[in-house]
């Protein structure tokens, strides 16, 4: 059990507190980007190919640079152009214990074909154990508060304790999967983990774009896109969509008037879950000891 935080320190902080609490062993990383750089970078890269921003990337962060892949269609075409440039590429994933067989079986294959290494983060036991044990192994069916919760638990934290290893990291974000992501840039500081830097590669492309380089460079994707999904997450809260439906309409659809997020890419506040995820953390909202 983590010590009581210092009086004043708020529920994300704690959350930052719980991820570094896990944290064994951090890397030395050296490569750094300010505002400035980036900001004149995004201008350069803007309307550049994923290739080309990639190949930026790469060149700039070498073996501190990472791929987060959750192993969707988009993910699966960056590894494919990243591998192209340098075959030496690292790969993470965050592995919520709620995944589908399909997404383990298509990682497996991306070890064989690629002969990457994917670095596999997980929550944190103790805290899992804890959020189950209160509230269910079907908590997120219960109220939306409780779903970001978990979200917060088996993703968001697990995400923070991985970014302590790069100094960069890509992402298969594109400005049309959904109102939040609109604005995204294909190269931005990530003040949410620490001011490393992010990468968008993908984010002119639309969905058809992806699939048209999968097909043509014969990229592996998870099987669960044959049935129907056009966007997969956990098993519990993602299903098929009906042809025309919105991408994302299969996350968590027993949801009304709920951000289709988790909180990996975007900060989410409701007033609601980080009490919950604090107290779960040792203390309570206000950061003091719980009794
Ligand atoms: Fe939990 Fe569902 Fe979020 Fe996965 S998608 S972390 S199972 S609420």
């Amino acid at each position: 059990m983590s010590p009581p935080p210092e009086p004043g320190i708020t529920p994300k902080d704690s959350v930052m507190a719980a991820a570094a609490r896990v944290q064994t062993e951090k890397p030395e990383l050296s490569l750094i980007m300010d505002e400035l750089e980036a900001g004149e970078a995004a201008v350069e890269l803007d309307d550049k190919e994923p290739q080309e921003v990639l190949a930026w990337a790469i060149d700039r962060f070498g073996k501190e640079l990472a791929i987060c892949c959750s192993f969707q269609a988009e993910g699966c075409a960056l590894i494919d152009m990243a591998h192209k440039i340098d075959p030496r590429i690292r790969v993470f994933t965050i592995d919520t214990g709620r995944m589908p067989q399909e997404t383990y079986d298509v990682i497996d294959k991306y070890r064989q074909r690629y002969g990457i290494e994917v670095e596999i983060f997980m929550p944190d036991t103790d805290v899992v154990q804890q959020m189950v044990t209160r509230h269910g192994n079907n908590l997120f069916y219960n109220d939306v508060n409780l779903r970001l919760l978990c979200c917060q638990v088996r993703k968001v934290l697990p995400l923070r304790r991985a970014l302590m290893n790069y100094s960069a990291w890509v992402t298969g974000l594109r400005r049309d999967q959904w109102a939040t992501r609109s604005n995204i840039r294909k190269i931005e500081i990530d003040h949410d983990h620490g001011g490393i830097v992010k990468f968008a590669p993908l984010a002119d492309w639309t969905e058809d774009e992806v699939w048209d380089y999968i097909r043509a460079n014969d990229v592996p994707y998870n099987a669960l896109y044959d049935k129907g999904y056009k966007s997969i997450g956990c098993a519990p809260c993602t299903r098929a969509v009906s042809e025309g439906q919105d991408a994302r309409a299969g996350r968590w659809w027993w949801e009304t008037g709920a951000p289709k997020e988790c909180g990996m890419h975007c900060a989410i506040e409701t007033g609601g879950f980080e009490h919950e995820l604090a107290a779960l953390l040792g203390h309570d909202g206000d950061g003091h000891a719980k009794s």
